[in-house]
């Protein structure tokens, strides 16, 4: 059998890889999906063509934390603060979903990812409360067809605070049956609950469960007013750093946490978005970069906020540029630009896949790598010319210019289209599950006043400290 072959040709390569650059009118060919050669006039006679005249052809971008579940119940919160967010979704609205929720929720979210041009995504599963939802949300990111990591984060029982339940062991069932191996698209991880959402005796317990489990972890940490208890340095006392855990927000942790997880070879997962909407605390993408963590990129929570990359960079490099320029000054000094478009292309993309262990598969054009690959159209008014393509990105980006998304060779999207789902059936069955999801919702008093629209603020929730 001869070997599929795909030349991407005449397209601005943006490589993502240090050493190859930035290519104008180059080609890409792929192999049984993998990237095989990067350069100028490459010869393919049997291969499929695809015409990149007036495209960006990039790595697609890497999601390194979210919450996919909440695909169905999107935007009711974007009013709302953290608290009335805890309120009206962890204490409320996360005790409706049945498995067939978890499922569409997961499927919607993932084909929202894939249509903007994410193709791999972390998806940080924190509404598992039985065996079956953890199936479902499995089943999901399998039919999606997207590189993913499901990381398993418990359900609502685990997430009254502070926990006194220990992380729920049907994840070792999970494990086995669904991967036996590294070697597929799908891997997991462990979404731990920080030191400050459980007791501590819990918090030590879970620990062990990730050594039981062999796998990478990520965490919540320097959340906003619950990341002043210093959870790094409790993780550090601990024992529990190491280069296999990724710290999610950071925003609120104090200088020292910031070099035990530079020390400790930890990564790091900035939500510049959300944390600006729900009051997290500054982004931390700055503080991170003193201490030499160059932090990926992650959407979070689609309960308030947008799903796709381009507003996850547009607002890392927004507010970190607003606070160097807002930063005391010695008198006479002028402000300097630190953080460029490519570094927050490289965040989007090659540090997402190192932050999850995949940067030797994914997150750069790179001869050898899986071709996970985006087309982004520039024959349009916001792209003409095209001057500064890394700019352009980062700057005018937007879903509606991805004209094509492969993962390992295979198309999601082609030609503006979605390939592999049937979108306008899950989006019949996605927003009928969400009618039935809101009438149960109804019969519970916690959630009596939940109602779609925009005017349902769901009562204060205390915080603990
Ligand atoms: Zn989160």
């Amino acid at each position: 059998m001869s070997a599929e072959r795909i030349l991407i040709r005449n397209g601005t390569v943006l490589t993502v890889d240090r050493e190859l650059g930035q290519l104008e009118g180059a080609d890409v060919l792929v192999e049984d999906g993998t990237i095989r050669e990067v350069g100028f006039g490459i010869e393919a006679s049997d291969a499929e063509v695809v015409d990149a005249s007036n495209m960006i052809v990039m790595p697609g971008f890497v999601d390194s934390h979210r919450h996919l579940w909440q695909a169905l119940i999107r935007h009711i919160g974007s009013d709302w603060t953290h608290g009335q967010y805890l309120t009206g979704v962890h204490l409320g609205l996360s005790g409706d979903f049945r498995a067939e929720d978890t499922y569409l929720g997961n499927l919607l979210g993932a084909i929202e990812a894939i249509d903007s041009g994410i193709t791999t995504l972390l998806d940080w599963s924190h509404n598992i409360d039985s065996p079956e939802q953890g199936d479902a949300a499995v089943q999901a990111l399998l039919d999606s067809g997207m590189r993913s990591v499901f990381a398993h984060g418990g359900g609502a029982t685990m997430w009254q605070l502070p926990s006194t339940v220990p992380h729920s062991r049907d994840v070792l069932r999970l494990q086995e049956q669904y991967f036996s191996t590294d070697d597929q698209l799908l891997t997991m991880a462990l979404a731990l609950r920080g030191p400050q959402f459980s007791v501590p005796e819990v918090a030590l317990e879970d620990w062990k469960l990730i050594q039981e489990l062999g796998t990478r972890v990520t965490v919540h940490n320097g959340d906003g007013e619950w990341g002043k208890n210093r959870p790094v340095a409790w993780m550090h006392e601990h024992g529990m750093l190491s280069d296999k855990v990724t710290h999610v927000h950071c925003c609120s942790l104090a200088p020292d946490e910031f070099q035990m997880i530079a020390d400790s070879g930890g990564s790091a997962s900035v939500s510049a978005d959300v944390e600006a909407q729900m009051g997290l605390g500054w982004p931390a993408t700055g503080k991170l970069l003193d201490v030499g963590v160059r932090p990926s990129l992650s959407v979070d929570v689609c309960v308030s906020n947008g799903g796709d990359m381009f507003n996850a960079m547009k607002a890392t490099i927004g507010i970190q540029r607003a606070l160097d320029n807002a930063a005391e000054k010695t008198p006479g000094e002028q402000s300097s630009v630190r953080l460029s478009c490519e570094d927050v292309i490289e965040f989007a993309t090659i540090e997402g896949a190192r932050t999850l262990g995949l940067d030797h598969k994914t997150g750069s054009i790179t001869p050898g790598k899986d071709a996970d690959l985006i087309l982004l159209r520039c024959d349009n008014a916001a792209m003409t010319p095209l001057n500064n393509p890394a700019a352009a990105v980062v700057y005018s980006g937007h879903p509606g210019l991805v004209d094509s998304v492969m993962v390992r060779g295979e198309f999601l999207k082609r030609d503006g289209r979605l390939t592999r789902t049937d979108f306008d059936s899950v989006r019949t069955r996605a927003t009928s599950a969400r009618d039935v999801l809101f009438e149960r919702a109804l019969a519970r008093p916690s959630t009596a006043d939940a109602r779609t629209g925009g005017s349902w603020i769901p009562g204060i929730h205390r915080v603990p400290r």
